[in-house]
């Protein structure tokens, strides 16, 4: 499913900043992205990663010695891991020989929460901070745009073990990100109520201290808005062909609910049932001249 076997494949490696402020911080974040997935979500916006085998081959020891390399050469803040729940032994064995060769910098696991228990213990003591994504909550919305129906399940006794292991998001005296669980929650058009669900989820089952990204930038990928040919029914036996059955073929648009960005009333109502709900540390642009933490 994942398309990886005994080797972890890595895509790029490189000092990214795309991330929140806290986590790239004025260096960059050491990403690490990871090729192969566990999810199939339809609208993935790193499918040519995740849904195919592209990038290199590496050992645990070789992936290891590229984190010191982040760290020495490119002096980013922290390693952070891209979705590494397919690989999380090879993982394991790459932070122990980094650890080894001088890591100091903080790991990150940035994951879609689709997790094993036994992967998060295997990663207790090794991670410092989780990057979580919380993607949707209802098992039909699960099953039909991430293909697996047990997804909000999953995700919520992942965040759990997640935060127990190293609780709130904490950070230096210079507001970079240094242990603790961060929860992403992409606005999906038309979803807002499963984002408002996710964020009482939040509230009441792990932390109204949680820090959480109430993200704006959903845009169609992958295969919402593809076309396709289809083809029509034919009519029942002894029925008459109407007119619109003349042609046995007709295109259409895949996922089209969802072909469109969020409008800012969706990432509002979302907010409003997090702050309603007590949270209350969000990933907002800072209100005075400080760090956005
Ligand atoms: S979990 Fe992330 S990387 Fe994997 S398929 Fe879904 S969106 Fe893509």
């Amino acid at each position: 499913m994942c398309l990886i076997g005994e080797k972890a494949k890595v895509n790029v490696i490189a000092p990214h900043f795309g991330e929140e402020p806290c986590i790239q911080g004025h260096n960059g974040s050491g990403a690490v992205f990871m090729s192969g997935c566990n999810m199939r979500c339809i609208f993935c916006q790193n499918y040519d990663i995740s849904h195919q085998r592209n990038g290199m081959d590496l050992t645990p020891e070789e992936l290891g010695q590229w984190y010191l390399k982040l760290q020495e050469v490119g002096n980013v803040h922290n390693i952070n891991i891209v979705t590494p729940e397919h690989v999380v032994p090879q993982v394991a064995l790459s932070i122990l020989h980094a650890a080894e060769l001088g890591l100091r910098v903080p790991i990150i696991y940035n994951t879609s929460s689709y997790d094993s228990l036994a992967s998060l213990e295997l990663m207790d003591g090794l991670v410092d901070i989780y990057l979580a994504d919380f993607k949707v909550w209802k098992p039909n919305t699960s099953k039909r745009l991430l293909k697996a129906d047990d997804y909000a399940e999953t995700a919520k006794e992942s965040i759990k073990a997640m935060h127990e292991q190293v609780g709130d998001l904490c950070f230096t005296g210079d507001g970079i990100a240094k242990v603790g669980l961060l929860v992403r929650h992409l606005v999906m058009p038309g979803k807002e109520a499963e984002g408002a669900e996710i964020m009482k989820f939040l509230a009441s089952e792990v932390s109204t201290d949680c820090f959480v990204n109430i993200m704006e930038q959903y845009h169609p990928d992958a295969h919402v808005g593809k076309r396709r040919k289809r083809r029509r029914a034919l009519p029942a036996e002894g029925e008459e062909k109407s007119s619109n059955l003349s042609e046995d073929t007709y295109e259409e648009v895949r996922y089209s609910d969802i072909n469109r960005s969020v409008t800012s009333e969706e990432i509002s109502s979302v907010r409003e049932a997090a702050m309603g709900a007590g949270l209350w540390r969000f990933c907002d642009p800072p209100k005075h001249d400080g760090f956005a933490i």
